[in-house]
């Protein structure tokens, strides 16, 4: 059984949509005629859905009325046109277009509960931040019925039991695994296609939760782990994880075959193509994971396994990040305390909002803090309540940098790459194109480091790096 995973870009549309349920329908057993299915699906909410949907829980609880009803209106529309282009149907697309609808009106509910409160919790943030996978995964189980499967849409609420660390829960296996087993593995045998919401879980209580932004992966790891699955498919935009990003590098090199290790090293340091968490769940049982291009079906890809082929290639990668902004907490003077960095962190962290690198500039008494840009100003919100009243203006300052990028460059063990180590080359390399660096975090093991750059010097910045580490040249074991 393969589990196959589709990410928000891979439904960003209605034709998206369509190319999915094209390399569904090429790959499962369950057809009309097939007895058993062997495939399960697991969908993220469509691209961007989910910043739109929390940005409306964020506006609710500023009382911002009428950005939030815009926002559900916008969602709405978006939605019914992909469900109008796509299902030829009319009673799926009634009908699914009807459930759009009813789901939507929830949310208005909830937005407007959220409203009258005025707040946000963490455990309200995920129950909006879940309807988006609850909406797409109606359109690709319409979709797929309407090419002959018969698939069912599921909620990943009444698999994934987690425990309530709203906005980064984590999985209890032992029931998931259960559930799991119940409810699935009757409807494979049934010869039923389950098209699964990614990203949500639920307490035992049966509050709605979320695995982390991008955790469509995780859940995908952790249903293939509880169904015992041979393999697990995450269908991306790009050929895999690459040596940069193929739309900056387009002579990018794949990454053929990668360590369970390897492939974390790679996520925890931004590789968007793989949630950091998805990897841990797999490694007990040794299940493979493929990361393959929906665009380019064909691609084989990067498979991610326990023991990779002796004689491979080994290249080090270089990871960027976009849609940034750096924000710096600090203190004029020496009142600034490891303590006050751990309080930025701790109530950052309390309302589910998620700082993708930190460093800590000692002379400047400051915290440098890089978030999405999405999460910007919301996180300067939550930054001048905790200190500004308790600091006053005089000593204690919040500044952003708004457009930046991160880039970070990774030697996985084996690789060979000269006398220099990773870092010195790097720092090298940014130093002969004068990328001006705005903060810097190194691994202890100096293997990897990352950098915080102006967006605008990362396309150049990335270039000559993949130039200066030799991965422009041909090299064997590389596709
Ligand atoms: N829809 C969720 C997000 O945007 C989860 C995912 O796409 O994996 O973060
Ligand atoms: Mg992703």
């Amino acid at each position: 059984m393969i589990i196959h995973k589709f990410g928000g870009t891979s439904v960003g549309s209605a034709a998206r949509f369509a190319g999915v349920a094209d390399i569904v329908c090429e790959r499962h057993g369950g057809l009309e005629g097939t007895m058993e299915a062997t495939s399960v699906v697991v969908v993220s909410a469509i691209e961007g859905v989910t910043d739109l949907l929390i940005a409306g829980a964020r506006a609710a609880a500023e009382g911002e009325d009428t950005v939030y009803r815009g926002i559900k209106a916008e969602l709405l529309g978006r939605h019914l046109e992909i469900v109008d282009v796509l299902l030829e149907d009319r009673e799926e697309r009634l009908s699914v277009g009807g459930l759009i609808e009813d789901r939507l009106h929830e949310l208005g509910r909830l937005y407007r509960s959220i409203a009258v409160l005025g707040e946000l919790t963490a455990r309200g943030r995920d129950a909006v931040a879940s309807f988006g996978e609850h909406l797409s995964v109606h359109i690709l189980a319409a979709l797929l019925r309407e090419r002959g499967a018969r698939a069912r849409a599921i909620s990943s609420t009444e698999l994934i039991v987690t425990d309530d660390q709203f906005g980064a829960a984590s999985p209890l296996m032992e029931l998931t695994r259960c559930n799991l087993r119940q409810r699935i593995v009757p409807l494979l045998e049934r010869g039923v296609l389950p098209v699964v919401t990614g990203y949500v879980g639920a307490t035992e209580d049966g509050a709605t939760t979320t695995l982390g932004r991008g955790g469509s992966d995780f859940a995908a790891a952790v249903i293939g782990v509880g169904l015992d699955a041979d393999e697990i498919w995450i269908w991306s935009d790009v050929d895999g994880i690459l040596t940069a990003d193929p739309n900056i590098v387009p002579r990018a090199r794949t990454l053929t075959e990668l360590s369970y290790t390897e492939a974390s090293e790679l996520a925890y340091v931004g590789a968007e193509v793989l949630h950091p968490k998805t990897i841990r769940p797999l490694v007990r049982r040794g299940i493979p994971l493929r990361i393959v291009n929906s665009f380019n079906p064909n691609h084989p890809g990067t498979a991610i396994v326990e023991h990779p082929t002796a004689g491979r290639a080994v290249l080090p990668a270089i990871i960027s990040g976009t849609g940034l902004s750096m924000i710096a907490v600090g203190s004029q003077d020496d009142s600034w305390t490891l303590d006050l960095a751990a309080r930025a962190l701790r109530e950052l962290s309390q309302v589910g909002l998620e700082v993708l690198m930190f460093s800590q500039s000692l002379s400047e008494h400051n915290l440098n803090l890089v978030v999405r840009e999405s999460d910007q100003d919301h996180c300067l919100k939550i930054l001048s309540r905790e200190f500004k009243d308790r600091h006053g203006e005089d000593t204690f300052r919040l500044g952003v940098q708004e457009k930046v990028a991160t880039i970070s460059v990774v030697a996985l063990p084996g690789w060979n790459g000269g006398p220099n180590g990773i870092v010195s080359r790097a720092f090298s390399a940014l130093g002969e194109r004068q990328t001006r660096v705005i903060a810097v975090a190194q691994a202890g093991t100096e293997r990897s480091v990352s950098f915080c750059i102006p967006e605008d010097q990362l396309t150049d910045a990335v270039v000559f790096l993949h130039r200066k580490l030799g991965l422009e040249d041909g090299c064997r074991g590389c596709s």
